[in-house]
Order: structure tokens, then sequence, then C-alpha cells
């Protein structure tokens, strides 16, 4: 893509858009805003949907599908009817899934330390060694941050229109240190990326030179459309397996923003003798999951057809504020090359790039008017982004009429250090 920069307008135009921008934002300070557009939480209104949830199993309904009890211990790779309902939604089968407690994010964790401890199938402990993760980038902060946590490298790879640059992914792996690789291969955060048919078997098949190398699949937004387009799960196992790498994938997901981010379900999905890995460590670290949830999820959501429903439900309550944003991005900034930003067909997050070195100082003015944005930064391992052009938007929490004046006031900010960037606040 070609660098944004200040176009070329006459002085008499910089100056006139100069002293417009800096009045409206004088104007917008003194409304005394007060939006937060950090974290990509569901609203209230999302999490009613799942209201009808609550009250489930109830009524003595805790006998499940095998006979067991709901309410005892046991159970650890989770109800087979939970598996099969969410092993449909991840393209895998029942066998293939765990049913955790409510966070994938500690599934991941696990994972990580558990790799570290005791290292993962058939490999040594990775602790002790120089041990890396591939990081796509922009990406998500809490990935990175668990890396970090646990002194593992990070090293950036480009994001692409069809997943994480490719060439460059295939040249990285050739080193013996890289163990791991973060992917959220449907509408990723932040960018809203799908990786691609091409990339999804390139990342199948790809030589590594650590034997015991892990795609870290995060399956986060898998049916979290903000279109009519449902594009099909990845065959990521299949994928891996016809690779001749069938333990390549640990995959991961969760209900989070499906039901209640809360208390939701987690999962954990692999090759037979990755869910067995799984099962080994996790048996020693609970006698159980919560099954009772497991329940509610299944009674409540029933089928394919019914997370789909659900999640058209969401899409109702989201989509608007996603075109809020999109519209407030175009009214102001549309035409003048000082901004582009991505129209996500599912996911969280609206990613804005803008001129390098001026990401910072957007969020400040943002902070100015009362905009509380993520820092700038935030989707670059270690919170560095060198060019400073990135900001992650997250609409979905706040109500329209909210996320619209957030937006707006967010692309004037854009519009506002452009200027200042050029010199010409001072020249008005
Ligand atoms: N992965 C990604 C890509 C996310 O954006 C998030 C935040 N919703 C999570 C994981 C966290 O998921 P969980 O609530 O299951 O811990």
């Amino acid at each position: 893509a070609e660098t944004l920069a200040v176009t070329l307008l006459s002085p008499e135009a910089l100056a006139a858009q100069g002293a417009e921008a800096r009045a409206a934002y004088a104007r917008l300070a003194a409304a005394g805003l007060k939006l937060d557009m950090t974290r990509g939480k569901p609203s209230p209104e999302q999490l009613d949907l799942a209201d009808g949830m609550l009250a489930l199993p109830g009524n003595r309904d805790f006998v499940t599908e095998t006979g067991e009890d709901a309410r005892n211990y046991g159970g650890l790779q989770g109800l087979v009817e939970a598996r099969r309902l969410f092993g449909a939604m991840l393209g895998v089968s029942p066998e293939a899934v765990v049913v955790n407690e409510n966070s994938s994010l500690a599934v991941m964790h696990d994972c990580i330390v558990w790799a570290l401890l005791k290292g993962v199938a058939g490999g040594k402990p990775w602790v002790g060694q120089d041990v890396a993760f591939l990081c796509p980038v922009p990406g998500y902060d809490r990935h990175f941050g668990l890396c970090e946590g646990f002194g593992i490298r990070l090293i950036p790879v480009p994001m692409t229109g069809e997943g994480p640059d490719m060439d460059a992914v295939e040249r990285l792996v050739a080193d013996p240190a890289v163990k791991g690789m973060w992917c959220v291969p449907v509408y990723s955060n932040p960018d809203g990326v799908t990786y691609s048919d091409a990339t999804v078997r390139r990342l199948a098949a790809m030589p590594t030179a650590a034997p015991d190398f892990r795609l870290f699949w995060d399956n986060a937004y898998g049916v979290h459309h903000l279109t009519e387009n449902r594009p099909a799960p990845h065959d990521i196992l299949g994928l891996t397996a016809a690779a001749g790498h069938p333990d390549r994938a640990f995959i991961f997901a969760s209900t989070s923003k499906i039901t209640l981010a809360g208390a939701g379900l987690a999962f954990f999905a692999g090759s037979k003798g990755n869910v067995a890995w799984y099962l080994e460590q996790v048996g020693r670290r609970t006698i159980g999951p919560d099954k009772l949830n497991q329940l509610r999820h299944t009674r409540f959501l029933r089928d394919l057809d019914g997370i789909h429903r659900h999640m058209a439900a969401h899409r109702r309550l989201i989509a608007p504020k996603f075109a809020a944003v999109l519209e407030a991005l175009d009214t102001r900034l549309g035409g003048l090359g000082l901004a582009r930003w991505t129209t996500p067909e599912g996911g969280y997050f609206i990613t804005v790039e803008m001129l390098q070195g001026s990401a910072k100082r957007v969020v400040e003015l943002a902070r100015g008017l009362g905009i509380a944005l993520t820092p700038a930064g935030a989707t670059s391992p270690h919170g560095r982004d060198p060019t400073d052009a990135v900001l992650r938007l997250a609409p979905t929490y706040p109500s329209v009429e909210d996320v619209r004046a957030a937006a707006e006031g967010i692309a004037l900010c854009i519009h506002l250090a452009a200027l200042e960037a050029a010199g010409l606040d001072r020249a008005a």
C-alpha cells in the first residue's frame, strides 16, 4: 500500500482546513464528552441476548446425554453434547474438542506454561531454550503480553490482506528458536482479515526447524460475522494432517462474545495426540469443569443454526455501530489521503492507519475531548509500533450515538494531527 502523506493542497486550502479543524476541536472539547473506545467488550444489550440462558438448565435438568450427573465431579473433556455443538462451530469432530472453563486466554496460558515446563507432546521443555513466537502485526495485545510474561521473544510479521506475510513466515521458521506463532485466522484482531486458503495451506505445510513448533490458532471470532457472508472455518486439522504435521495446530476459542464474556465456555481442540497431551496436563489441574454451564449452553444454543441465529442478533446490535464509525471517518477524512481504515466483515475492531508518527498524538488529542482510545502501539509486540501509525477502534460497547460522537471526534483528531505534522496549525 502506498504511504500516506499530506497531499498537495494550496497553502490557503490547508490554512482553511486547519482553522476549521481547530474550531471544531474547541467546540467538541467544550461539550465535555466521556466516551470509551478502548476494549472489545460486548455491550449490555448483547449480554441481554443470553438472558434466557441464565435460567437453564433449571428444573432438575442435570442429566447429560450419556447419563452423567452434571452437578458432580468428572467429565474432564467436556460433555459430548457440548463437544458436538462447538466442534461443529470449529469445523472439527467432537473427539477433537476439550471444553474448559470460561476463558480461552487461560487455556492459551496453560498451554504455554505446560510447553515451557514439560514440553509439548513428544518434545522437550521449552524452558532454558531460546524460545520465540511469530506475531502477525497488527495483532492482539494479550497474546503478546502472555509471551512477554514468560520471556518468550516476539518476532513481528507483517499482516497482508490474506493473513500473515507467508514469505516472511517461511523464512523465519527456519530458525529452531521459533516454537510458536499466534494466528487469529478469521476476522483477525484487530484488522479483521480472514486468512486465505492459500495462506492456511502454507502454514499447514511449511517446514519448520523446530520439530515441536505449534500454531496457536485462536479462532476467537469464527462466527462473529458483520455481513450476510459466513465463511466456513478453515480445516486446519485436516490440512496439517495431510501435510504430515498432524500435531502442529492448537485450536482455541470461546463463547465470550457469543453468550457471556465473563461466564462462557472456552475450548481447546487439536489432533488425537494434542488432546491426549492436553487432558493429561489438565487432569492434574482439575477434577472436572463446570458441566452445568455446558448444559446451559447446549440447551440454549441447541445446534449450529442456533449459534448462527444468536450471532445474527449480535450483528443487528453491532453492525450499525461499525457503520457509524465508518461513516464518521469517511465524512471527515474520505479522499484526503491522511488515513485509511479497514471495513471489517466480522470481528470486533476497526483498524485505522494514519500518517507515520501521529498515532500517539491522536490518542492525546482524543483524550482532550474525553475520548479514551487503546494506547497507540498496543497492536504491536511490547506495545511499540515503530511507525506510530496504527490505532484500534472498538465500537461494540458504547451506544450507537456515543460511537458516532466518538468516531467523529477521532476523525477530527486524526485530521488535526496531520495538519499539525505539516506545521499548518501554526501557519493558520
Ligand atoms: N483471543 C482474541 C483474539 C481476543 O480478541 C480475545 C478477547 N475477546 C480473546 C482471545 C479472549 O478470549 P477469552 O474471553 O475466551 O479469554
